[in-house]
């Protein structure tokens, strides 16, 4: 690890639907510059972590900093405006829409967001030929792994610090999930932007991170770098079948 304060600390976050708890005192960093896996069974509480980090749900208790700054309750349009950007499960995608206009959708978080549109479109068409080549085909109407590339490409367009992407490569052919991960690490060493991704492929995901929590009933409960928990026994035992 770096040395320094971490992007963003999750101390001690109790969250959870109504009356029904399903994170039970999550601490966790988010290193500035790293990519964070967060691994773990369905239901184990990534989505719910997700959406707490993000603004989409309010904690019942815990703290969440970011850049050094408590953005516990901030709305999740001020967290964007911070550069703490969402990719969600299932990528809510506006499927009538055009590509090039979900693309500018995502120009409209802030003012610095839009005032660059322009700029941040032909880097995301740079990124990603196949979406400049179908800019005008309706979202709905691409394959899922298109859908992903586009929902990322639509994250970037809010100038993200910190860009978390919720299961990125779910329901994706193998080839495709390969090609997920590539644009992850691309994403990260290229254009410098801190990440962290929920994944059911534990395998890959611990390959590529730098550090890794695995969730459990909605606690961590194992945590270390990618390298470390590749090797760890239970690890290996319970998500690599070894
Ligand atoms: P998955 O990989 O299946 O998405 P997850 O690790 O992301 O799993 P969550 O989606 O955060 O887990 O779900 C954690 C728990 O919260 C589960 O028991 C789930 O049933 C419950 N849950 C999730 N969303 C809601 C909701 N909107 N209302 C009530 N309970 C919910």
């Amino acid at each position: 690890m770096t040395g320094q304060e971490p992007m963003m600390r999750v101390d001690g976050l109790e969250a959870g639907y109504g009356e029904v708890t399903v994170l039970w005192g999550v601490d966790m960093e988010i290193e500035r510059g790293a990519v964070t896996a967060i691994l773990g069974p369905n239901g184990a509480g990534k989505t719910t972590l997700m959406r707490c980090i993000s603004g989409l749900s309010r904690p019942k208790k815990g703290r969440i900093t970011f850049d050094g700054a408590d953005v516990t309750t901030l709305s999740p349009h001020h967290r964007v405006k911070l550069g703490i950007v969402l990719v969600p499960e299932g990528r809510r995608l506006f499927p009538d829409m055009t590509v090039h206009e979900n693309l500018l959708m995502g120009a409209h978080s802030s003012a610095e967001a839009r005032a660059k549109m322009y700029e941040n479109l032909e880097m995301v068409y740079n990124l990603f030929p196949v979406l400049k080549a179908r800019r005008r085909q309706l979202a709905g109407t691409m394959s899922g792994g298109e859908q992903q590339m586009l929902a990322i490409a639509r994250g970037l367009m809010a100038r993200p610090k910190l860009l978390l992407l919720d299961e990125p490569s779910a329901g994706l052919a193998p080839k495709i999930v390969l090609q997920i991960f590539d644009l992850v690490k691309l994403l990260n060493k290229e254009y410098g932007i801190t990440i962290a991704l929920t994944e059911q492929h534990v395998e890959n995901a611990l390959r590529m991170a730098d550090a890794a929590y695995v969730m459990e009933n909605g606690r961590v409960t194992l945590s270390g770098s990618g390298k470390e928990l590749l090797s760890n026994p239970k690890v290996k035992e319970s998500y690599l079948g070894l």
